[in-house]
């Protein structure tokens, strides 16, 4: 996935840990999920208790990451960070539960992809802190059951439904992560180009901002490319600069890019606009149907793009405005 609009960390994006937030004052926006967080670390912390469990759910690059990370960071514990598919055997999630300190932060990202197997050795575990295991095979198996340290589970998945609804009702604080307004990514990337000592005037940064799709992790890939052009044109970032860079990087007014551009037109073009299966729309622009789901569409939606039927996705006035196409007559009441 090699879209310079992806919400999808690329390979040897460090940079991302250099310009992540510290702590929940430095995290910018998500107002409701961050509020009601201080609370129940606050209130964790009072009493000396693990936080209840957490479950961040959003599009990619929102920030669920380095939001488990200043979870850590204000209750005062210990961070560990695995992920779903990296979990292939219940004795990888033992090894590390049984290493946890107490009231320690376990952040499990994309949690929705574990195995079966591993999945059930966490439910026990994040109810009752136990491990119950089976040691060695046939008439000999016996079960062994080991006590953990209480400790928080912070799960994150792109979305709240792709998961079973036992493992779900087991986290006590779900909070949903929205799409940053324009001015939240304007102060994100006023942020990040301190961090980068980079030049860049107010309206350079809210340029960026408003094609940024909603995502942070998007503004700051988009302001590292912009960065690279300004420097070579010898300028500071501001708003022409920022806009003639965006335009080579062929992310128009709106942030989308040409794989949004050729879903909407497959809507439109190969489907009249709709109402079309997601399966049969992601064939038409040969992508996965998860990716375009997780990736594509949240944003398109949000944005007034498209919207959801029961028969499937259909493309809004604002579609055929965006590429200058004749908007279809509305359909008789
Ligand atoms: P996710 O885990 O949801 O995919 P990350 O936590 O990895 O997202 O965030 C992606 C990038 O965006 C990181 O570089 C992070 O520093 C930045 N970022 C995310 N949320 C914020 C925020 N609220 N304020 C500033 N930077 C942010």
């Amino acid at each position: 996935d090699d879209r310079i609009i992806s919400p999808a960390p690329a390979p040897g994006e460090q940079y991302d840990r250099a310009l992540r937030p510290q702590t929940l004052s430095e995290f910018v926006g998500q107002s409701a999920a961050k509020g009601n967080l201080k609370v129940f670390i606050d209130a964790a912390r009072g009493r000396s208790e693990a936080l209840d469990h957490v479950l961040l759910f959003g599009p990619p690059g929102l920030g669920k990451t380095t939001l488990a990370q200043i979870v850590a960071r204000e209750l005062g514990v210990g961070f560990r960070a695995t992920s779903g598919p990296i979990l292939a055997k219940a004795g990888d999630l033992a090894a590390i539960l049984t290493n946890l300190e107490p009231r320690d932060v376990l952040f499990i990202d994309e949690i929705h992809r574990m195995a079966p197997q591993v999945e059930e050795i966490l439910y026990p575990a994040m109810e009752d802190h136990v491990l119950d295991l089976i040691i060695g095979e046939g008439p000999s198996a016996r079960s062994v059951r080991i006590d953990l340290a209480p400790f928080t589970l912070v799960g994150a998945t792109t979305r709240a439904g792709l998961l079973a609804t036992p493992l779900r009702d087991r986290f006590g604080i779900p909070l949903r992560l929205e799409f940053y307004t324009p001015e939240e990514l304007t102060a994100v990337i006023r942020g990040a180009a301190r961090k980068m000592g980079a030049a860049i005037t107010e309206d350079g940064a809210m340029e960026i901002a408003r094609r940024a799709r909603g995502t942070p992790r998007i503004a700051g890939r988009l302001l590292r490319r912009v960065r690279d052009f300004a420097d070579a044109e010898g300028t500071p970032i501001d708003r022409l600069a920022a806009a003639r860079a965006l335009a080579r990087l062929e992310v128009d007014e709106a942030g989308l890019d040409s794989l949004d551009r050729r879903f909407l037109k497959a809507l439109i073009e190969n489907y009249g606009g709709g109402p079309v299966g997601m399966d049969t729309l992601a064939a038409a622009i040969a992508e996965a149907r998860d990716a375009v789901e997780d990736v594509i569409e949240p944003y398109l939606l949000q944005q007034g793009f498209i919207q959801r039927t029961p028969r499937g996705r259909m493309a809004c006035a604002r579609a055929y405005e965006h590429l200058g196409l004749e908007t279809p007559p509305a359909p008789p009441a």
